[in-house]
């Protein structure tokens, strides 16, 4: 197997910029998260008493919330109809307490109203799973051991789990969306509070644009070194 420099460059430029911004989003994530963790909304709510109050808005009375361990473990559970919040989402206060908890409710939303970004995301989830779980057995036994079924069953999987990574992120930047609006047209924070929002899930979303990154970045190199052989 050889490689052409120039061609690898491209996939790996791709990879090494993930990377870095993959780094820089992580530390801005915890970061903003944890500065706006500090001020309280001058409205008092907690963050599962907000999202109560967006699903309740949208007659989404059968969604459950459920407290849930660990930090921005926060997520919606479609297929249960459950909002799990973490605890400090849960019954914090502060700016990113009620920002996190009204981008999860943003997810329900998006579900009961089929927006349709959420519902292919949804189909995506087990071909992605299983192609995590699947890629690097059946690539390296492509590339290595000169079999070409294996290597294009594995790159088809990798395509898929690209594919899902991608629509990862209207989803994402939709449910910030959701929740800045709603927070804003129903008067529960201060403009000053709504700019905190935005800074939470702004740093949020960049994760998601800086995993979409790398495996583009990867299948890119991927893609170069199959017709390369
Ligand atoms: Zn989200």
């Amino acid at each position: 197997m050889y490689l052409g420099f120039v061609d690898m460059n491209a996939g790996f430029l791709i990879i090494i910029a993930a990377l870095i911004i993959g780094m820089i989003a992580r530390s801005k994530v915890t970061g903003t998260y944890n500065k706006f963790s500090r001020i309280n909304t001058g409205r008092g709510l907690s963050g599962a008493r907000m999202a109560r109050e967006i699903l309740d808005s949208y007659g989404l009375a059968n969604i459950d919330i459920q407290q849930i361990g660990g930090q921005l473990t926060d997520h919606y559970d479609s297929r249960n109809s459950v909002l799990r919040l973490s605890q400090g989402v849960y019954s914090g206060t502060s700016v990113s307490s009620v920002g996190v908890a009204a981008h999860e409710a943003g997810h329900a939303v998006q579900d009961a109203m089929g927006y349709s970004p959420f519902k292919l995301r949804q189909k995506l989830v087990p071909v992605a799973n299983l192609g995590s779980q699947l890629l690097f057995p059946l690539i390296i036994g492509g590339l290595f051991f000169h079999m070409t079924e294996l290597y294009y069953i594995g790159a088809s999987l990798y395509g898929a789990a690209l594919l899902f990574q991608l629509v990862t992120l209207p989803v994402e930047f939709d449910a910030s969306r959701r929740a800045v609006v709603y927070l804003e047209k129903s008067g529960s924070m201060s403009s000053d509070e709504l700019t905190g929002v935005r800074k939470v899930l702004g740093a949020a979303s960049m994760t998601y644009v800086a995993a979409a990154l790398a495996s583009l970045g990867q299948m890119v190199w991927l893609l170069l070194a199959g017709r390369r052989r």
